[in-house]
């Protein structure tokens, strides 16, 4: 169940965002705001938990508000060059 959901992560996030309707997922609701997907969602899964989707806009607040400082961790490790001065 976790590897199927990381690969679901990785073709939302890491490719590009498709309509929840090309999906076959049975998911209806958004697991963040609880709100009925409409006809046409950009949505898209935690990289961190495996809470089921949510909207891309709720994804992003769920990640900053539950998983801070793991995105913190994921950004640093990613990091390959410094910062600009004015960041
Ligand atoms: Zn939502
Ligand atoms: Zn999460």
């Amino acid at each position: 169940m976790h590897c199927f959901t990381v690969v679901m992560t990785l073709l939302w996030r890491d490719s590009w965002l498709k309509p929840l309707s090309d999906f076959d997922v049975g998911v209806e609701k958004c697991s963040y705001c609880k709100k009925a997907f409409g006809e046409i969602n950009f949505v898209t899964a935690c990289d961190f938990c495996d809470i089921a989707i949510m909207h891309d806009a709720c994804a992003n607040k769920h990640i900053v508000t539950k998983h801070k400082k793991q995105l913190q961790e994921k950004i640093n490790a990613h990091k390959d060059k410094p910062l600009h001065d004015y960041q």
